[in-house]
């Protein structure tokens, strides 16, 4: 039998490459990993974690604005974008450092270095040269993707230069209606930012229950956000006193930042996946199957760069589920389906299950419920702001196949009903749940009329 340098060699030192390697070390198995940039990967480094304490940031300025309402007074306001950054970054270098820690106190070997393979057991890696492994995980994740064809792109920043600028602008154009170009469309506005949304789709969130799609966008014009949809780029200018984005109608708007959000692709630059004879899926992503094994027998994939579900905590199971079965003899495959999700929009989203079109399409006869109600905490405050909760039930087996929440803690409540969806909780077993009052959630377990779209008069 061959011989090799290590059991386990990991590509990529992010969410899923890091729960693998450590799980792999921990059962007794010699492990390698490699990571280019720094470890933590996009979650840690460039995403979830700044991302989110970006939105708390950002938060302040609502509450500053209700505050009076509960009497408080309160003084003049100013916000140090770089005093922020600088704690950000400090607290991003904690986390990587604990993730350096465990990674070596599992007993894994962390290279700084590019990794690329030259057959299907040998790695190169920069500045460590040759290392041969029986296994190897690719885990690189993906990058933010840019459309070239349109002129003066090279204007725009992505999200990975939103999370360093040197100082804040005082107007933003941000391209997409994704999840990152919504985020950062409430981060901008909350910090004072003029901020303008353009989206080429009929509403944001392309994949959301179109009443969430419908009822965000309505939120996040409240706050000041300028939702252009329908529209996209035709160029960027860059001008003496800003960037002057021109749409497809002719339209310009100027600003003094143009960031694009459209989507991410699947790392797989320079990785020597053809030299190993791993195949891609036609969208350029690593192709797996169930057990995140490639077409390679000892080449597996887990994360963004397999393209399926580009959450983090999937790339954490993909790579736990990759350890389990090949380093703990415990075949197992993780469960993409009843996946929750959040949105960090202002307000925030949650999202179970199915969509009403998703379910209406595979399951036919459906029962919604839904209300469309002011938060007690803003409606105190004399504010507009409205939070939506929607269930969306199989109508003859009463399983409640989708769940969804728009206000504040949505991302909170969504985790624990999704732990009923996923058991396959029936509205009957969901009302028995008795209400914890006064809460936001406690509606989602009175809901007892079904919905008729004529009641909600602008969605429905
Ligand atoms: P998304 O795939 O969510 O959204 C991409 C957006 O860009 C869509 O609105 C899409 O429009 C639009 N788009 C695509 N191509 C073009 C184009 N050529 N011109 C104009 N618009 C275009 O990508 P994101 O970058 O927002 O996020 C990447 C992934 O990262 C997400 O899908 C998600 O899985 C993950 N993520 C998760 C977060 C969370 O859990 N909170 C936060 C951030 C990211 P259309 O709908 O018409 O296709």
């Amino acid at each position: 039998m061959a011989t090799y340098d290590y059991d386990l060699f990991v590509i990529g030192a992010g969410s899923g490459g890091v729960r693998a390697a450590r799980l792999a070390a921990m059962s007794g198995a010699s492990v390698a990993v490699a990571e280019e940039h720094r470890v933590g990967g996009t979650c840690v480094i460039r995403g979830c974690v700044p991302k989110k304490l970006m939105v708390y940031a950002s938060e302040f300025a609502h509450h500053f604005k209700i505050a009076q309402s509960y009497g408080w007074t309160v003084g003049e306001r100013s916000f140090d974008w770089r005093a922020f950054i600088e704690e950000k970054d400090a607290e991003i270098a904690r986390l990587s450092g604990i993730y350096v820690t465990n990674l070596s106190n599992a007993g894994a070997v962390l290279m700084h270095g590019k990794a690329r393979l030259t057959d299907a057991h040998t790695v190169q890696v920069e500045g460590h040269g040759t290392i041969t492994a029986d296994r190897v995980l690719v885990a690189t994740g993906g990058r933010p993707w840019a459309p070239d064809a349109v002129p003066g792109i090279e204007h725009a920043i992505s999200s990975n230069e939103a999370f360093h600028l040197p100082e804040l602008p005082r107007r933003i154009v941000i391209a997409g209606g994704g999840y990152i170009a919504v985020e950062f469309a409430g981060i901008f506005a909350g910090l004072g930012v003029e901020t303008t949304l353009v989206h080429r789709g009929p509403n944001v969130l392309r994949g959301f229950d179109d009443h969430v799609r419908a009822h965000v966008a309505e939120e996040m014009e409240k706050r000041g956000i300028q939702v252009i949809l329908g529209c996209r780029h035709e160029s960027l200018e860059k001008t003496a006193s800003g960037v002057v984005s021109t749409f497809a109608d002719g339209h310009k708007v100027e600003s003094d930042l143009v960031m694009f959000a459209v989507g991410r692709k699947p790392y797989v630059e320079g990785l020597g996946l053809e030299a190993a004879g791993v195949a891609l899926t036609e969208l350029g992503a690593v192709k797996v199957d169930d057990y995140s094994r490639t077409n390679v027998d000892n080449i597996w994939a887990v994360g963004d760069v397999t393209d399926r579900l580009n959450l983090t905590p999937v790339a954490i199971r993909e790579g736990a589920a990759f350890a389990e079965t090949e380093f703990y003899g415990r075949p197992t495959r993780f469960d993409h389906e009843m996946v929750a999700s959040a949105v960090f929009s202002q307000p925030p989203i949650g999202a179970v299950g199915m969509t009403e079109a998703d379910a209406r399409h595979a399951l036919g006869r459906v029962d919604i419920y839904l209300a469309r109600f002011r938060p007690m905490k803003y409606a105190f405050a004399g504010g507009d702001e409205r939070c939506l909760i929607k269930l969306v039930v199989e109508a003859a087996s009463q399983r409640v196949v989708g769940c969804h929440v728009v206000g504040p803690d949505a991302p909170e409540i969504i985790q624990m009903a999704a732990v009923a969806l996923k058991m396959g909780v029936t509205k009957q077993q969901w009302d028995s749940t008795c209400a914890v009052h006064p809460t936001l959630a406690e509606e989602l377990v009175t809901l007892r009329e079904k919905y008729m779209p004529s009641e909600l008069g602008g969605i429905g």
